[in-house]
């Protein structure tokens, strides 16, 4: 079912603003917004679309929102129950998940079980509770719709395919990220300033950082695994420094099919939106002419860690992708905040990995305590 009333949660970030950007292209209609505190840009978000329902994580600067929405219909709620209600909202189809880190579980739960189409940029819902996110959404038949670049790509590349059985593998595209070539030595010195300086992309400051350690193909190699139904071997992780080629994916007869186009979200925001139509975009033409030569290269998986932690975890499964999440949340956040150095990143995700409990099935409640102990435990 085409997109015709949204929510998008997350509505001030990088992808929650070239959502809205969608939006205004496509005129869809906007019924709820969240973020956590960001009171300026979401009342003018809120104001221009006219929208029922905004929440703020922030109680404090959700009294504040109050006060100045106090003029328009505009209802205001706070706390993670006000983002949830916002989820889901009677009067959208549709929830576009753009929120950072594994706070988008509960609320990408909440919108599946109110059956809205969930467009899923926030990765870390499936790397943290693929099991329990699945199966709700069999349950409720709800679709999630891929707006990882790399997923949307591998989404696209599948239409069409003739059988369960035809899909050989996945190839997955990663960028190499600012610090593609540089030996562990080098990286014990950089700084946050070279790891925020993405030569493809402009995102986020948390996945700027995942996408220098490379943990953020590794979090994709998961969340590729939960949305295709694939083995973590059969995906193939390949350095393609010029982010045309998006990904692709290989047939039973070897014929590989891949998506290109210019690195800009919002196509693979459009068309989980859109899907299975295709519209104009505000995005540029490609003209591989200009572009001239497009490379691969195998990663450095023994500089760049965090890509087999990840493998690992999906292989002990239960809890262990979970943990691995939350504990590259807090080492991420603690790098941003100067606190560790760029490669304590990946050896605190991997102690916190040695240290979880292998089990298979697990709850939301579950996933809530390892992210306590995961957080904790890299916070010593
Ligand atoms: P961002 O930091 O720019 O924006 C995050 C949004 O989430 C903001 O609106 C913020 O207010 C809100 N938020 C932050 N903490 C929250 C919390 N605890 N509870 C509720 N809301 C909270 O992030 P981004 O770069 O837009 O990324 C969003 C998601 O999309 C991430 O999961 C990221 O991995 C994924 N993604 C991003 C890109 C990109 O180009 N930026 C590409 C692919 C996937
Ligand atoms: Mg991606």
């Amino acid at each position: 079912m085409a997109t015709k009333n949204i929510s998008i949660l997350g509505s001030t970030g990088s992808i929650g603003k070239q959502s809205l950007d969608v939006c205004r292209k496509c005129g869809y209609s906007v019924k709820a917004l969240t973020a956590f505190s960001s009171v300026k840009e979401i009342e003018n978000q809120a104001r221009e679309f006219k929208v029922q329902t905004v929440a703020l994580v922030d109680e404090n600067s959700a009294k504040e929102l109050k006060i100045k929405l106090a003029d328009t219909d505009t209802k205001v709620l706070s706390g993670v129950d006000g983002v949830c209600e916002c989820a889901g909202t009677e009067s959208a189809d549709t929830v576009l998940n753009a929120i950072v880190g594994m706070a988008g579980l509960k609320p990408t739960l909440t919108a599946i079980g109110a059956k809205k189409k969930i467009a899923l940029a926030n990765k870390e819902t499936l790397v943290a509770g693929g099991r329990l996110v699945m199966g709700e959404a069999e349950k409720n038949g709800v679709r999630i719709l891929p707006v990882d670049s790399e997923h949307s790509a591998i989404f696209q590349c599948l239409q069409g395919k003739p059988s369960n059985r035809a899909l050989k593998k996945i190839i997955l595209t990663a960028s190499g990220g600012p610090f593609f070539g540089k030996t562990a030595q080098e990286l014990k010195s950089v700084t946050v300033e070279n790891a925020l300086k993405h030569p493809n992309w402009s995102m986020g400051a948390k996945i700027t950082i995942d996408s220098a350690t490379m943990m953020n193909k590794g979090l994709e190699l998961i969340e590729a695994v939960w949305l295709f139904s694939v083995k973590p071997e059969d995906i193939e992780i390949v350095v393609h420094r010029e982010s045309i080629v998006h990904s692709a994916v290989e047939y039973d007869d070897n014929s590989v099919i891949a998506q290109l186009g210019l690195p800009d979200m919002r196509i693979p925001i459009q068309y989980a939106l859109t899907y299975p139509e295709r519209f104009e975009s505000p995005v540029g033409e490609l003209s591989l002419s200009k572009i001239g030569k497009l490379s691969f290269f195998e990663p450095d998986y023994e500089t760049f860690k965090c890509i087999n932690i990840c493998k690992n975890a999906i292989n002990k499964g239960g809890l262990c992708t979970a943990a691995v999440n939350s504990a590259n949340e807090q080492a991420n956040l603690m790098f941003r905040q100067g606190k560790i150095g760029f490669l304590d990143i990946a050896e605190r995700v991997q102690e916190v990995l040695e240290r979880t409990p292998v089990c298979d099935e697990y709850t939301f409640d579950d996933v809530m305590e390892i992210d306590k102990f995961a957080r904790e435990y890299v916070m010593r």
